[in-house]
């Protein structure tokens, strides 16, 4: 035992009273993370995230604003809220948005106050959003999660988009178009994830929903460096 000192209980003396553990014991995670899944417009992020929901606890979508005409299957206020140009601009000179972009021809964004609500709430919140958004996200969050779906062959992209029919040939090359542009920039985010098959897509986004509610950040909550933390 040499060289190793001798604690106060071994010595026979009284040790200092238990200090109360409970702030040293306490998680560090009081918060839940931002997701953000891009990739292409009908790479099969709506699908993959549907059954992420389905499967995975504390964990919520956001609803997006958009001035995009709903399509006969979405329903308002659960698949987007749709608004005017007039009051989705209102909504950019409120501030109302943590991220917004234009999308072949049309506008979207995300309402903040709800977003952030739920995060302090200790949920997970996925934003479902294009590249330029994303990059929003990622200047303005540092700490959220990027992850970026691609698809297993621009041929496989083009005909998800013309299987899901809605839209036009000429916004769907458009899109297609666009899609050549986002596919450069997936370098920019932390995941890449193929949805070549649904559910191998699925399981391993689900492993990085998972991995990341456990992963240690130097942020200022946790950081030592933050006066709540000095003396823990
Ligand atoms: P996004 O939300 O990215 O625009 P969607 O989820 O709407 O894409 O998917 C576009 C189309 O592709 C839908 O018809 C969907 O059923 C289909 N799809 C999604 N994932 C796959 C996959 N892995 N293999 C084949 N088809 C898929
Ligand atoms: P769609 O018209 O097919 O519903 O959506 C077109 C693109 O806009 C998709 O890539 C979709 O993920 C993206 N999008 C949906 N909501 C938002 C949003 O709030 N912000 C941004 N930046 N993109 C969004």
């Amino acid at each position: 035992m040499a060289g190793k000192s001798v604690g106060p209980e071994l010595m026979g003396k009284k040790s200092a009273p238990a200090k109360d553990d409970s702030d040293i014991i306490r998680p560090l995670r009081k918060h839940g993370n931002l997701i953000v899944i891009t990739g292409p417009s009908g790479v099969g992020k709506g699908t993959v995230v549907q059954r992420l929901l389905d499967t995975v606890p504390k964990l919520t979508r956001s609803v997006s604003v958009t001035t995009r005409a709903r399509r006969p299957s979405e329903i308002s206020g659960v698949d987007y809220f749709f608004h005017t140009q007039a009051e989705f601009d209102q909504m950019v000179a409120d501030g109302m948005f943590m991220e917004f972009a234009e999308f072949a021809g049309n506008n979207y964004g995300t309402p903040s106050s709800w977003v952030m609500q739920e995060v302090k709430a200790g949920r997970d919140v996925i934003l479902e959003i294009e590249v330029q958004g994303a990059k929003q996200i990622k200047e303005k969050f540092p700490s959220a999660v990027l992850i970026f779906l691609s698809p297993p062959s621009f041929e496989a992209l083009r005909s998800r988009l013309k299987g899901r029919a809605t839209e036009e040939p000429i916004k769907m090359a458009l899109r297609l178009r666009k899609a050549r542009q986002e596919m450069r920039e997936r370098w920019l985010f932390h995941y890449e994830v193929i949805n070549d098959k649904v559910d191998e897509a699925v399981k391993n986004l689900t492993n990085i929903v998972y991995a990341e509610r456990c992963r240690i950040r130097d942020n200022e909550a946790n950081s030592p460096k933050n006066e709540h933390n000095k003396n823990s």
